[in-house]
């Protein structure tokens, strides 16, 4: 499945097979290993998004009809074809990505596992609920709330998880009962067309899901289409995204950027944390939402702590790999973003921080950044407060764990954290105080295959959610139906006419139940 440099075809949507031949605009896909191109997609413009999105929606009643049951066994038939050409997966991603093949290899586990995570749980989330109704009066009607589907739910999703945060989040979507069509970023959107090509041609799954490419206007386009949309990507996009949204009203949810402290306790068992750090600041050379960017550490212990955050950087191995897993460091996926980790790395070294390891982009071809400690940082560089988005982190040293709460909290960003104690309840203390979606104790990043709990981010971190009970509801319109449980009168005290003999009735009845509520609760008596 491994793409070749030497004969790029343009890549092609169904919609566009079977559209009109007029000239197709294209984009080059690169390798950022070595910077050639891996194969030119075709650009799906406005009107070819209208008609995709137009398909499914037709087809999409006959999926919601299908129940539950029969969309996880679809899905799982998708799951299956994953399993059995994980290889050829990891390949493309790699080509693609630049990430080294332990880091590629986290997008099918993920997404395998979130097949069966909603398989497992949407009738739950998803059933129906029969609130009992608090007044007295009330309790002769009978409450019922169903989850139905938006018809059709857009995905627009980034290039450092290109399966995770496409495939990954249209999952759920799917289980309930939505058509999704997904606009991968234009980076790295191979191997969400293998992924989709997958479930049209070999499970042979309904005409509910598929795939638009291109940059900004097919992303506008498709939010002017669909029913819902679930944007992952940078703050700055997923503020345009949200303007556009309003013009249809169309809801939306944002996983944007981070900046994700990690708070080591003079306590803390050192070891465990700077090889949590080391991987959480690290993996996926850093292109992570939710790496740990920024490291504060209690002072009676920043000196050890760094000494073997330093050892274990040293000791990463930075190049490509394949099946035989002998790198830890690929290549950086954009090639905007290694200007920005080379400014901050710059701009902390202008303002005295001490540079520990790396600090310089790789010789030769591809885009290529050497792992970086940044050692003294403070708030006044860039490293500290910006998304980096690279394989860099900041520490720097601070007083007590108050100093380290206030600057954990000092960002725009909230997405998650961690805290390293031998205390748990400690380190719980700590977490309860950050301003962030999720926070991990003694670990890093581990919250997100936790998919039992939301993931999202505060600040300008997002709105809205991943995971949890409302990471498949997001994804639905709640109904609300009251229906009686005794025979009914003809008419209703509340009804017309107005007369002063019923309003008085009426109000005399509600200042009784009025007046006990709350009694119990608050513990007024009678
Ligand atoms: P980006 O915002 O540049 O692009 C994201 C997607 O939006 C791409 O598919 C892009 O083509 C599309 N897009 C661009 N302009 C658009 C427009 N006008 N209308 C509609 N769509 C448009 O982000 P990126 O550089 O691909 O990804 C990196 C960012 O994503 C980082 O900030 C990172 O923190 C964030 N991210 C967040 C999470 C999370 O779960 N919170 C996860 C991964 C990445």
């Amino acid at each position: 499945m491994e793409p070749t440099a030497a004969t790029p075809q343009p890549e092609t949507t169904e919609a566009q097979q079977n559209g009109s031949a007029a000239a197709v605009e294209t984009f080059d896909v690169h390798r950022p290993t070595d910077g050639t191109v891996v194969r030119s997609v075709a650009i799906d413009p406005p009107e070819r998004v209208r008609e995709v999105v137009a398909r499914v929606r037709r087809a999409q009643p006959a999926w919601d009809a299908m129940g539950v049951e029969e969309r996880a066994r679809w899905l799982a038939r998708w799951r299956d074809w994953m399993l059995a050409n994980r290889d050829s997966i990891s390949d493309v991603v790699q080509a693609e990505t630049g990430k080294v093949r332990g880091d590629a290899g986290l997008e099918s586990i993920y997404v395998e596992m979130a097949i069966n995570f909603w398989g497992e749980n949407a009738s739950l989330y998803l059933a129906d609920e029969t609130p009992t109704p608090g007044l007295l009066p009330a309790k002769v009607r009978k409450l019922r709330v169903r989850y139905r589907p938006y018809p059709v739910v857009g995905i627009i999703s980034p290039w450092n998880f290109p399966l995770i945060l496409s495939a990954g989040d249209a999952i759920p979507a799917l289980m309930a009962g939505c058509a999704v069509v997904i606009k991968p970023s234009e980076f790295t959107p191979l191997e969400l067309i293998e992924l989709v090509r997958g479930w049209k041609e070999e499970v042979g799954g309904p005409d509910i899901l598929d795939v638009v490419n291109g940059m900004g206007d097919t992303g506008g386009a498709l939010v002017d289409e669909v029913d819902y949309l679930h944007f992952t990507g940078s703050d700055r996009t997923g503020r345009i995204v949200m303007k556009r949204a309003a013009d249809t009203l169309t809801p939306v949810s944002l996983e944007l950027g981070g900046k994700d402290p990690a708070v080591v306790l003079r306590d803390a068992d050192l070891e465990r944390a700077a090889n949590a750090c080391t991987y959480g600041g690290f993996v996926n050379t850093g292109q992570v939402c939710m790496s740990i960017e920024r490291i504060y550490v209690e002072e009676p212990v920043y000196d050890e702590f760094l000494t073997k955050l330093e050892a274990n950087v040293r000791e990463l191995r930075q190049g490509t790999d394949g099946p035989e897993y002998a790198a830890e460091q690929g290549a950086m996926t954009s090639p905007a973003q290694i200007d920005i980790v080379a400014d901050h790395v710059e701009d902390a070294r202008g303002k005295g921080a001490r540079i520990l390891t790396g600090g310089r982009r790789k010789e030769g071809a591809g885009d290529w950044y050497e792992p970086t400690i940044v050692a003294d940082a403070d708030h006044s560089m860039k490293v500290m407060v910006d998304e980096t988005f690279g394989p860099v982190v900041g520490v720097m040293k601070v007083r007590d764990d108050a100093e380290a709460i206030r600057m954990a909290n000092d960002t725009r960003y909230g997405l998650s954290a961690s805290v390293f104690s031998k205390d748990t309840e400690h380190a719980e203390r700590v977490a309860e105080q950050l301003e962030v979606g999720a926070a991990n104790i003694n670990d890093a990043l581990v919250n997100y295959f936790h998919l039992e709990v939301p993931m999202g981010g505060w600040k300008d971190s997002g709105i809205g959610w991943r995971h949890g009970p409302g990471g498949i509801r997001k994804y639905c319109r709640t109904e609300s139906i009251v229906s009686p449980r005794l025979p009914l009168a003809k008419n209703e005290p509340l009804w017309y006419p107005y007369t002063p003999r019923r309003r008085k009735l009426l109000n005399r009845l509600y200042r009784f139940f009025n007046a006990r509520g709350l009694r119990n609760r608050i513990g007024l008596g009678d």
